[in-house]
């Protein structure tokens, strides 16, 4: 049997390590032992008082189905489905305050990765919680430089340290990645405050698990969609910034928008036209019923002509006339022709490919495009002019 172990972190300067084979059968004392160890730190550290602090922990000897997650994920579990599931298969648990942290718990143990990527985490220690994080962004650019597998690190238009929380956590900052070795690395590359401990996690973020394939007359409030179609209502910015434009595919129409903290994205989304044909992806708002963009992949882009300016005879000087549609001109004083095309092709400002919003506006499940494997191709279209409306 392998016993293959790998360094995962360090906590209060004792190596966590882990091991890709089950190596340890735990009895009934060891389960009991680890209970009171959890339910001791959860009383002592969390911080029930917040609002929306709703801690629970779950402690399983068969793992869920893989179904529990993707419901979690993609819709709607029921803290009933949840204690009913816990019940069946004779968890150890506990859930504080309206226990909605169960949920999250057992969605995480029968969580079975189709992808994954980590995440390590370096805590500060407790005298400094609450406190200023002391961070040096260029030594975060330096580390997103170096480390190529790690992801939404810096927003360099945005000037955004996306490693550092916000809130007056443990957490001194996260760096999220493909590789374990290249993570660790990474966290002794980042200069900042005492790195107190440190430990690797296998997450969900950036995978895209939250979203699923509909058709635009399936789509419901809360989800989170990838639907495909047509643009068939230009961008139209509303007030605070709000690009948004209309789709459609054979089952219905739907709005789409990039907010104004997804901001340079919206010039992306500025760029569409009627007729182009994109995929969307994002989240669903309810009132109006709209996906608010995380990311766009342009499959084509119709090619747009503009009426040229009727030519000056050169002859007589005066204005020729249109003979029609790509038939040239003629001078109505003198008969002479011209050959000059009477439509040009309009530059356009977007090129086929993904978009998406820079780093500082992700949500941690959106898939950043320098993950999306298999480039997707399209055909540019092109349109007769005839059909100019
Ligand atoms: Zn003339």
């Amino acid at each position: 049997m392998e016993t293959r172990k790998q360094k995962i972190g360090e906590i209060n300067g004792v190596d966590v390590v882990c091991c890709p084979f089950f190596t340890k059968e735990l009895d009934e004392n060891d389960l009991d032992t680890i209970y009171a160890i959890i339910l001791d730190i959860l009383k002592k550290q969390a911080y029930t008082m917040e609002e929306n602090t709703n801690p629970g922990f779950v402690m399983l000897a068969t793992r869920p189905m893989g179904a529990v997650y993707e419901k979690a994920v993609r819709g709607i579990v029921s803290l009933e489905d949840v204690l009913q599931i816990l019940q069946t298969l004779h968890a150890r648990f506990e859930g504080y305050k309206n226990k909605r942290g169960l949920i999250g718990a057992i969605a995480a143990i029968a969580w079975e990765p189709k992808d994954r990527t980590f995440e390590v985490i370096a805590y500060r220690s407790n005298e400094r919680w609450g406190t200023r994080r002391t961070v040096d962004p260029s030594s975060v650019k330096n580390m997103d430089a170096t480390f190529f597998s790690t992801f939404d690190n810096y927003d360099y238009r945005n000037r955004h340290n996306r490693i550092v929380p916000n809130s007056p956590c443990p957490i001194l900052f996260g760096i999220r990645g493909e590789n374990i070795e290249e993570l660790i690395a990474g966290v002794n590359m980042v200069k900042s405050e005492t790195v107190d401990s440190w430990l690797v996690f296998e997450t969900n973020q950036g995978t895209d698990d939250h979203l699923q394939q509909k058709k635009i007359n399936e789509i419901q409030p809360f989800e989170s969609v990838i639907a495909e179609g047509k643009v068939t209502q230009n961008p139209w910015t509303i007030q605070g910034g709000h690009v948004l434009f209309d789709l459609t595919d054979e089952t219905g129409t739907i709005s789409c928008a990039a907010y104004e903290p997804t901001k340079e994205f919206r010039t992306a989304i500025r760029g569409l036209r009627v007729g182009d044909v994109v995929k969307v992806y994002g989240g669903v708002r309810e009132h109006p019923l709209t996906i608010n963009l995380e990311k766009i992949f342009i499959k084509q882009l119709m090619k747009i002509w503009t009426k040229t300016e009727n030519p000056i005879c050169p002859v007589c000087g005066k204005h020729m006339k249109s003979k029609g549609t790509e038939q040239g001109y003629k001078c109505i004083v003198c008969k002479t022709t011209s050959t000059k095309p009477s439509f040009r092709e309009q530059t356009r400002s977007i090129t086929q490919g993904f978009y998406e919003v820079p780093t500082c506006a992700r949500r941690h499940l959106s898939k950043p495009i320098k993950r999306v494997e298999g480039k997707q191709s399209g055909d540019i279209i092109a349109i007769r002019t005839s059909d100019i409306p």
